[in-house]
């Protein structure tokens, strides 16, 4: 696979066309990183299977899943330097250019005839309308996951944006999952008058968009403010069908719908990001109003637990957790987290020690960064924190339990981490720093010179077969 690293000579996604998931789709295409499957996959478990293991190399299309007419895409980022690269920046500048964006939002543009809106279907039946996954072994059933749910501010007016897990289990209706968060708020206000809440889901947008939703920022921040920023322009938005609601003008798929008062049903057992089952629960209901799409829409789907859900999640917050410790100490270079501590709960801090003491310090700061915090590693300027390798290799090097650990014993953690008592558990921090004074080349890096610059192209030619034959050809 040759992803380009980055593509400095690029300002923004916008003047590559990459404002919409089909442009992104055609350019992983066009630099051969789209994969297509077989048509007819199945999408009872087998769709999922093939893109978890394409996850982190390449994009998939699966044209008519399970003899569907509409296609299946997934997996539509594999690493954080393609995330650089739809953003225009250079992957070191990354957390910086989301940060940029969501702390100056640009208001959409609404406009009126929308690509989102080319058909509309009134009489739904969800079950069969899109094609969707079934993705791990104990869920309940097709769930839909990249689905961007938007409402409005019954109160304000300013809309949210999230993604939630919703599940599609018969014609109009469909359960989700509503964390405590702005979404819930909205629907409270509007239950406690009895009212439900106009919502959409809208399925199919860009990276940039997707990438916005998961935006950690105060409530009647709009994240489709922040997707507009990150492109570079206004993004174009569009009224719903059936509500006051505005969404993503060339979106793949809208689901028009209204979540109701006074119902739950049964949700769950869902595959989540810790790679753990979520339990099934009586939760929030959306009634289908009706959907709008494309002509020849594209349905987006996201594995769970996979690379492509653990990067949407990973860097907004990281961008939020490296704000949140600047402020405090402006030697913190840069923060990560890391896939195997599924992008929640095992934070390395790459920091600038100006004293001892001060890295137990940045550890207290950073669990109160988010809840989710549960593990954190300070490591020195000479460590890539983007490595876990490197990180692990300061731990064992630098680090001493009895000097360099902080405990913190029952505090709020990740519900959804199962060592957890219900959410509340331990945080723990290394201290894997090294002294700020120390006996010569006590604690220096062993590198040898050019070892990063030689040029490789330069050094090496294709064996001469006689040196081969001579030296090898008689053992
Ligand atoms: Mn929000």
């Amino acid at each position: 696979m040759n992803a380009p690293e980055s593509h400095p000579e690029r300002s923004s996604g916008k003047q590559a066309g990459m404002q919409t998931m089909r442009g992104w789709l055609r350019h992983l295409h066009d630099t051969g990183r789209l994969a297509c499957a077989r048509p007819g996959v199945a999408l009872e478990y087998e769709l999922a299977a093939i893109a978890k293991r394409l996850g982190g190399e390449q994009a998939v299309l699966f044209p008519s899943p399970g003899g569907h007419p509409m296609p299946v895409v997934s997996g539509l980022v594999a690493s954080r330097a393609w995330i650089a690269e739809a953003m225009g920046v250079t992957p070191a500048r990354l957390l910086e250019r989301y940060l940029n964006a969501a702390e100056h939002p640009l208001p959409w543009r609404e406009i009126a005839d929308a690509p989102a809106q080319q058909v509309c279907v009134d009489a739904v039946d969800i079950r069969t309308l899109l094609p969707v996954p079934t993705h791990s072994e104990h869920d309940s059933g097709p769930y839909i996951t990249a689905g961007l749910v938007i409402a409005r501010n019954p109160q304000t007016g300013r809309q949210n944006v999230s993604i939630n897990r919703i599940q599609v289990d018969s014609a109009r209706r469909m359960a989700l999952l509503i964390l405590p968060r702005h979404l819930h708020a909205f629907f409270q206000a509007a239950e406690s008058r009895g009212e439900p809440l106009p919502v959409a889901v809208v399925i199919g947008v860009d990276l940039l968009t997707l990438l916005a939703s998961q935006a950690v920022v105060p409530i009647d921040h709009d994240e489709l403010e922040i997707a507009g920023a990150l492109q570079g322009a206004p993004l174009e938005v569009v009224k719903c069908l059936t509500s006051e609601v505005r969404v993503p003008a060339h979106a793949e798929i809208v689901i028009e719908g209204r979540l109701l008062p006074g119902v739950r049903e049964s949700e769950g057992p869902f595959g989540e990001f810790p790679k753990y089952y979520s339990p099934r629960d009586d939760r929030e209901v959306i009634e289908i109003d009706c959907v709008t799409h494309r002509r020849d829409p594209v349905y987006h789907t996201i594995v769970p637990a996979e690379i492509e859900h653990l990067l949407l999640g990973a860097i907004p917050r990281e961008a939020t957790i490296l704000a949140h410790l600047k402020r405090s100490f402006p030697e913190v270079l840069d923060v990560h987290l890391s896939a195997g501590g599924v992008s929640r709960y095992h934070l390395y801090v790459q920091l600038r020690k100006r004293g001892e003491g001060q890295p137990k310090n940045v550890i207290c700061a950073a669990f109160g960064a988010h809840y989710d915090i549960k593990h954190v590693y300070v490591v020195d300027d000479d460590v890539d924190i983007h490595v876990p390798e490197q990180v692990e290799w300061a731990v064992a090097t630098r680090f001493q339990a009895d000097r360099d650990l902080v405990l913190v014993a029952g505090a709020q953690g990740s519900i959804l981490d199962p060592s957890t008592d219900n959410g509340i558990g331990a945080k723990l921090g290394f201290d894997a720093t090294r002294p700020t004074q120390y006996a010569e080349h006590q604690f220096t890096r062993v590198r040898i010179p050019g070892e990063d610059s030689v040029d490789l192209q330069q050094a090496l030619q294709p064996a001469d077969p006689s040196i081969i034959e001579r030296l090898f050809g008689h053992p």
